[in-house]
């Protein structure tokens, strides 16, 4: 399995870094992961985009231009044998001596990217739906950077497993902010309601699809902020996020969401994705 480390192609268990890595001692670092259908990236300028923010957030130069990093990622893409994937990247801030919270001033970033198989949500859940437990959000002021420091939604994502469910809607204030790895919207009286962007939740690419998906066929939607009973009460309830596409929620914690199966906004929202990915490929 081919992937690249800093310059170089090899196979991917061959590859190494220093234990002095400041993404191994502090999680310095932000990451990407990158739909691939057919061996072609789904939305890569959006994620390229965002991997730009993340790292001029971390004040961590961007090693490369987006060309070039398209152009690397279409390389680990082709040298698989499989077809559809989900290509995971990272940028580090590097290894640097002695151990010092301090940033370095000479430093040269750690840049991994590998591809793994994708499986797409199988018809099955989707008809089904997915279940979710709930949890204030523990999570740190700045959600928006895409960190590999990921201590806290790998905790409440095990809450999820561990209760048997799919994921862990959070809530901070009284307010929905998302999933522990995907965005949650709601749908209420026909309406569907998204979290507005802020510094404490990630802005999925998968989330602005969604809306402009809503936006393009004329189905009603508003961005504000969604209220806990508001969620508890919702006609329906989706998780999105690249690798999930978009599902149903049908039960949060102990009740039924609505009919306690996909509703009507989401049957429609899953088929405009589904022809979205599909119009994409064909261009
Ligand atoms: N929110 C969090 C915390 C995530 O980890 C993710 C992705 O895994 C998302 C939202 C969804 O983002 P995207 O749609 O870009 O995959």
């Amino acid at each position: 399995r081919t992937a690249y480390l800093n310059g170089q192609f090899a196979p991917l268990d061959t590859l190494q870094v220093s234990v002095m890595d400041r993404g191994f001692l502090f999680g310095d670092g932000v990451y990407e992961v990158i739909p691939v259908y057919s061996r072609q990236p789904f939305r890569l300028d959006e994620h390229l985009q965002r991997l730009a923010h993340s790292l001029a957030a971390i004040s961590l130069t961007n090693p490369y231009t987006l060309a070039h990093w398209a152009e690397l990622i279409l390389t680990v893409v082709q040298a698989q044998d499989f077809e559809d994937q989900s290509v995971y990247l990272q940028v580090t801030r590097g290894p640097a001596w002695p151990r010092n919270h301090v940033l370095p001033a000479a430093v040269t970033p750690t840049v991994l990217i590998y591809a793994d198989t994708l499986t797409p949500p199988p018809p099955a859940l989707i008809e089904a739906g997915v279940t979710a437990v709930s949890a204030s959000d523990i999570r740190w002021l700045r959600c928006n950077i895409k960190a590999t420091a990921l201590l806290a939604n790998v905790l409440l994502r095990q809450m999820a497993v561990d209760a048997g469910v799919a994921e862990t809607v959070l809530f901070r204030d009284g307010l929905l902010i998302e999933g522990s790895s995907s965005n949650i919207f709601v749908v209420s009286q026909g309406e569907i309601l998204a979290p507005p962007p802020s510094h404490l939740m990630l802005t999925g690419i998968t989330y602005d699809l969604i809306l402009e998906l809503a936006r393009q066929h004329g189905m009603p939607h508003r961005v504000c902020e969604i209220t806990e009973q508001q969620v508890r009460d919702a006609d329906e309830i989706w998780l999105t996020s690249s690798s999930r596409e978009v599902q149903a929620v049908i039960r949060l914690d102990d009740h039924v969401v609505g009919q306690g199966k996909p509703g009507p906004v989401f049957s429609e929202m899953h088929r405009h994705y589904q022809q979205f990915k599909r119009d994409v490929m064909r261009n």
